[in-house]
């Protein structure tokens, strides 16, 4: 079932649980992800990033192919843009038939984020499609001149999903993009956790999941997480059960790269706690 994320997200934060949104670099993935979503009876996002884009995959192959598997299962699945550069990408990805989108603003002023979200939120809102926007900045271990965490406060977080109309919220609180220097957990701020999601009723996203630990992230999605982005741990997994699968089949790489991402999702999903 083809859907936008907002009840979807309500609900998690409701009941106090996350719901995984699972990146994916090709077609494969999607049919891959979405299979396994509706094997395990639970609701899943799956993501493209902007960054992502080239000659592996296209909006356009996404959105045929998301849309394909989706509409085809039984549990809800929403088809994500994951860190919209512009209005244009945002408003092409609606076009083509994306439940959701976000605009990744973050790096601008507050006024100019506010400004640029507010325009793809009339866009989407126009055509049930949901906007996730960010406020502070998840810093980018796969970008040495995207290191500096700006970590988000309460009252910029309040301002700001009033202020921009978006449907969900991503924040900053300790997280970071990729593989952590050294393998290292990062430190997460609960208190900011805490004193943001008593000022705001938007639900929040936490993107940075992959190698914040276990426990960190189970918390997270107790304590007012609805959506935590996985990407880099599936594809790590991947890559772990293709090395040890020793074999130069095609057919048998593929299967064991499919292992490693459905044992690593179906592991994030008990530790979010997805209903
Ligand atoms: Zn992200």
């Amino acid at each position: 079932m083809l859907v936008n994320s907002r009840e979807m997200l309500k609900k998690a934060q409701a009941e106090h649980y996350a719901v995984p949104s699972a990146n994916f670099l090709d077609m494969e993935s999607i049919k891959n992800h979405v299979l396994l979503a509706e094997k395990l009876g639970l609701p899943l996002i799956i993501g493209l990033a902007e960054s992502h884009l080239g000659d592996n995959i296209n909006l356009e192959d996404a959105a045929l192919v998301g849309k394909k598997y989706a509409e085809q299962v039984s549990v809800p699945i929403v088809l994500h843009l994951d860190h919209g550069e512009s209005y244009e990408t945002c408003k092409k990805a609606i076009d083509l038939g994306f439940t959701s989108v976000m605009i990744d603003a973050s790096m601008k002023s507050f006024e100019e984020n506010v400004e640029t979200t507010r325009k793809v939120v009339e866009y989407a809102h126009a055509r049930n499609v949901t906007v996730e926007a960010e406020i502070g900045h998840v810093a980018s271990n796969f970008n040495e001149n995207d290191t500096e965490t700006l970590y988000t406060t309460a009252e910029s977080a309040k301002a700001f999903a009033e202020a921009s109309g978006c449907d969900s919220l991503a924040i900053s609180i300790g997280t970071a993009h990729g593989v952590y220097k050294a393998k290292a957990i990062p430190e997460i701020s609960f208190d900011s956790l805490n004193a943001i999601r008593e000022a705001t009723d938007v639900p929040l996203v936490l993107h940075g999941g992959s190698g914040s630990g276990d426990d960190n992230l189970s918390r997270c999605a107790k304590e007012g997480i609805c959506k935590v982005n996985v990407y880099t741990d599936l594809y790590l997994a991947a890559m772990k059960e293709h090395d040890e699968s020793d074999t130069s089949d095609y057919f048998k790489i593929q299967k064991a790269m499919k292992k490693g991402m459905n044992e690593c999702l179906t592991h994030y999903y008990k530790v979010f706690g997805t209903k």
